[in-house]
């Protein structure tokens, strides 16, 4: 006479386990991806910020400030953390725009030269950034 089951056998648990993988596995990705739209709002956010700050220094002294660190010692910016790229941690890049084109790239996640493969936020390879005119950008490949 059998014994009544009182619980999974190895088979049912190995097989729950591989669902498991294979679900999460075909999730991750979307996750992923979802990650880095999340750090790329972030960075507009904090770009628009030193923009709005960039504004009110240039209403206040007439001059762009040497380098965005100075927005945070002048107190325009009071979270350091403003000054930097969600994904990197690193400085945003900052150019003073020399001629008076509103499209000039003033502030962004790395240096626009950067080629495509090295940016910093994600597969899609873009690149955020700060117009002198207080417009943003996103480029993508
Ligand atoms: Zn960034």
């Amino acid at each position: 006479m059998m014994r009544p089951r009182d619980g999974f056998t190895l088979i049912e648990l190995l097989v729950v386990i591989a669902i498991i993988a294979i679900l999460s596995a075909a999730l991750m990705p979307a996750l992923s991806s979802a990650n880095d739209r999340a750090r790329i709002t972030e960075c507009k956010a904090r770009l628009t910020t030193i923009g709005l700050a960039l504004k009110m220094r240039l209403d206040d002294k007439g001059a762009y400030p040497s380098g965005i660190r100075q927005l945070y010692e002048e107190r325009y910016i009071t979270n350091e953390d403003v000054l930097c790229c969600t994904k990197t941690g690193v400085e945003f890049y900052f150019s003073k725009p020399l001629g008076g084109d509103p499209k000039a790239v003033v502030c962004a996640c790395c240096d626009p030269v950067t080629a495509a493969g090295e940016r910093p936020h994600g597969f899609r390879e873009s690149l955020i950034s700060l117009e002198a005119g207080g417009g943003l950008r996103e480029v993508r490949n």
